[in-house]
């Protein structure tokens, strides 16, 4: 290996001669003194040359630097005040390990602002940046959190297949493909699969894995090639796993707020951890308030955005939505035995949007049967489904929460897009 530390791994009254390894960062040459600050993915670090005691190859090399090169540098720890972290680098050897042009195709010292387009269209280069590096800091701590938070809960991590040969629920444009000499598509959901599972006796099942939708939609909060979290459980009715998402979603805010505080720091973000348990209204009291707000809605519609602003902006925290119409949700949620035409479904809201839809799930046979039939599905295309709740089907709900709404919900992120690395909309489909 050749680096020894990373940026803070260094202190100032280190006697040993240290290696670092990092980006040109900045290049600042005074006559009688240089400084090279080297930025590697913790931080900073100044690197100084006294024109009057250095090695003059070694002046030569970093005075014709180029920004954003690529550089090791071994030498010793100075004492420096103004330094970033309080120490300097006197260097005694200065390797160019990889060369970048210039001019570059944007700036990442964060002085001069880039739109989302040009960033994402570089964003090997954006990802350089302390800000754009902090987003995908805090994703892989709610992602790890949410790991732990489930294993500790009794859920085993599955994956499931992306190409399949069936919708998961109709309605939803998939993305077509060709498998071999026969059609497949993109999985939307692993919704069938995780069921599936129930069956197979796993009792406790998530997934973190990408979904497609194929919708033509250009909004802020929606991708074609997403991140769900995906949990489903046995013997648990729609309130439990509610709990279990209400807690989940406060762990993570925790988490974030104890391991990240850097990043949240760098994203100039203060943290509120949502107060459980969530509010509970139902979908008809949800649409009251959205009418009593002027929104057009009629009880059985679907929620708009701007109704989804308005009785978000009238609860002001996460909340869930219960006890939703039948009609407008998927054909494996569970209708109430006394009043069929709700279902025992939920979904859970961030003030600005969705969060999760989940709900306990049909798992009656006949009763499958009969509601996919009464969406306008065909049941022959659900055989390899509707096979497992024929032989044994325990009682099961679940959820599945986008893990990008998430991190733009919790960062206060506008577009969607910015918390993706490599985004897919309508439009874009490279990088
Ligand atoms: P919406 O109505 O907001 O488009 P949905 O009800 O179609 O979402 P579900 O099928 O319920 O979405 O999927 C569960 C969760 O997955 C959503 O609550 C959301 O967090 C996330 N999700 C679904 N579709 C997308 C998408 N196109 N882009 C980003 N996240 C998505
Ligand atoms: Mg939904």
């Amino acid at each position: 290996m050749i680096r020894t530390h990373y940026s803070t791994q260094i202190t100032p009254d280190m006697k040993e001669s240290v290696t670092i390894c990092g980006w040109a960062h900045e290049i600042r040459d005074l006559g009688g003194i240089t400084f090279l600050v080297v930025r590697d993915r913790e931080g900073l670090v100044q690197v100084t040359l006294f024109k009057k005691t250095i090695d003059k190859n070694l002046l030569e090399i970093v005075r014709n630097l180029s920004r954003e090169s690529v550089v090791a540098i071994t030498g010793t720890i100075k004492k420096e005040a103004k330094a970033p972290n309080g120490y300097e680098v006197v260097p005694t050897e200065v390797k160019v390990l990889g060369k970048a042009d210039s001019p570059l195709p944007m700036d990442t010292t964060g002085k001069v602002d880039a739109d989302l387009d040009t960033r994402l269209d570089v964003r090997f280069m954006d990802v350089r940046r302390p800000y754009t590096q902090a987003i995908f800091r805090i994703r892989h701590l709610i992602l790890k959190s949410i790991r732990e938070y489930l294993d500790n809960d009794g859920f085993l991590e599955i994956t499931t297949p992306k190409v399949v040969a069936t919708a998961t629920e109709g309605g939803t444009a998939l993305f077509p493909i060709t498998y071999f000499e026969r059609e497949a598509f993109l999985n939307q959901s692993p919704q069938l699969f995780k069921q599936l599972m129930m069956s197979g006796g796993l009792d406790r099942v998530f997934e973190i894995g990408p979904i497609f939708r194929a919708e033509e939609h250009d909004t802020r909060k929606h991708l074609n090639e997403a991140t769900s979290i995906d949990i489903e459980a046995s013997f648990l009715n729609n309130e439990d796993v509610m709990v279990i998402l209400e807690n989940l979603v406060k762990y993570i805010y925790m988490k974030v707020q104890e391991k990240g505080a850097t990043y949240l720091k760098t994203l100039g973000v203060e943290l509120k951890i949502p107060e459980i348990p969530f509010k509970r209204i139902t979908y008809s009291e949800a649409i009251e308030i959205a009418r009593k707000n002027g929104e057009k809605i009629e009880w059985g519609d679907d929620l708009s955005t701007e109704s989804e602003h308005t009785i978000g902006k009238t609860i002001g925290e996460h909340y869930f939505i219960v006890d939703w119409p039948s009609k407008i949700k998927p054909f494996y949620a569970l209708p109430y035995e006394d009043k069929p035409e709700l279902c025992r479904a939920f979904d859970m809201m961030h003030p600005r949007m969705e969060l999760s839809s989940g709900a306990q799930r049909v798992h009656s046979y006949e009763m499958l049967r009969d509601r996919i039939e009464a969406q306008g599905l065909n049941p022959d295309g659900f055989e390899f489904y509707l096979k497992a709740f024929k032989y044994g089907m325990p009682p099961h709900s679940g959820w599945g929460v986008g893990a990008e709404r998430l991190l733009m919900t919790m960062l206060g992120i506008e577009n969607i897009r910015e918390v993706v690395l490599f985004p897919r909309d309508r439009k874009r489909l490279s990088p």
